[in-house]
């Protein structure tokens, strides 16, 4: 009997693994630091411009999401011609490999690398190649060397995701400048308002400035609007023109874009929860590190750990931290099958991971 096939390729893909839903002891409260999630929710601005929508679910939302896009270019100083909003950035990430990668071309992505890059590039045929990393961060050079003829696209996360790592933005033009010009350079900066490093820029400087580059953000994070998914990409007229004539007509739903409107207006927000982000990172970075736990500096708003080679492993650590209602992020396959991620959350999430994971390197779990 012969059924459908799926195009070829597609059943090489491994499926994303989103965080994993928590399993812990009875009676335990969990603590949910797998998603990168904020713990502040969203802006009440945009609980409130969500609730308005409500008395009006029968109809179509407006198609091109025009009233999130004329608000992001009034806050950010660009043409709302040149925006495009998605179903989260996921989406948009997909119809940018969906307009510029078949078969025979290759997308280089990192060595740890958000995965849903080589998703995007595998399910429309193209070869992924990775690029190697220097201490779990982007290496300009070591990405140039994986240019060929076939080169159509370059995926990076700035910061990255998981290594919470970033290139500053002399490093961002350098490989822009190296980059044949026919190269599309797509700069994923979903975490770009938790940097607080001065040389950190958030790509829209060479996404108006270049006929090439494109810079994707989304709502899922420091917004708080994960559940709602919506993100959104500037860049050249030409690529925003070539994306819109694939797009869903109505992609974006008429709560989120409204809720997405509410939460850009309330920069108070966004501010409280970057400055209570980045001083745990520093906390949680110096407690765990005394712990005998490496961690790699982050600027986003979760941090990646490395446990000791022997003894305690990360599988350990993750289950010890799950009985007790902490779930963070396994990240084997990211390749790291030695880590774990962490959300930052609540201060007490906080707190409670830092107690945890002393008890567990002073245990005798996993030797
Ligand atoms: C969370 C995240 C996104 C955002 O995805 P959405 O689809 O907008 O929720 C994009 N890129 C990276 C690297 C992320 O970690």
């Amino acid at each position: 009997m012969s059924r459908p096939v799926p195009k070829p390729g597609i059943l090489d893909i491994a499926p994303y693994t989103p965080g994993k839903s928590p399993v812990v002891e009875p009676g335990r409260k969990t603590y949910k630091l797998s998603a990168n999630e904020t713990p502040f929710g969203p802006s009440s601005r945009a609980k409130d411009a969500f609730a308005t929508t409500v008395a009006h679910l029968e109809d179509y939302p407006e198609g091109t999401s025009k009233v999130l896009r004329e608000a992001l270019g009034h806050r950010f100083g660009l043409d709302p011609a040149q925006i495009i909003c998605g179903a989260g950035s996921d989406e948009i990430l997909n119809l940018i490999a969906h307009v510029y990668l078949g078969p025979g071309d290759e997308a280089i992505s990192t060595a740890h690398g958000f995965l849903v890059y080589p998703i995007a590039t595998q399910a429309n045929g193209a070869t992924n190649v990775v690029a190697p990393e220097t201490n779990f961060t982007c290496n300009v050079d070591a990405i140039l060397n994986c240019v060929t003829p076939r080169t159509k696209l370059v995926w990076l996360a700035n910061p990255n995701n998981p290594t919470g790592t970033y290139l500053p933005s002399s490093e961002i033009k350098r490989l822009r400048a190296g980059l044949p010009e026919h190269v599309l350079l797509v700069l994923d900066a979903a975490y770009w308002d938790y940097v607080t490093k001065g040389d950190y820029d958030n790509g829209l400087e060479l996404a108006k400035t270049t006929e090439n580059t494109v810079a994707t953000y989304t709502f899922s994070k420091v917004h708080g609007l994960a559940a709602l998914r919506i993100g959104w990409m500037f860049g050249p007229a030409h690529i925003v023109d070539a994306m819109n004539r694939i797009r869903g007509p109505f992609n974006v739903s008429a709560p989120a874009m409204m809720a997405a409107v509410g939460a850009i207006e309330d920069t108070g927000h966004v501010e409280m929860s970057r400055t209570y982000t980045a001083k745990w990172i520093g906390i949680l970075t110096e407690e765990i590190t005394k712990l005998g736990i490496e961690v790699t500096p982050s600027v986003a708003n979760f941090l990646l750990m490395h446990f000791p080679a022997t003894g305690k492993t990360a599988a350990d650590a993750d289950a010890f931290l799950t009985r007790r209602g902490l779930v963070l992020r396994a990240v084997t396959n990211y390749g790291l099958p030695n880590s774990l991620r962490m959300t930052i959350g609540t201060e007490e999430a906080n707190r409670l991971v830092i107690e945890t994971l002393r008890e567990f390197m002073a245990s005798n779990s996993g030797q």
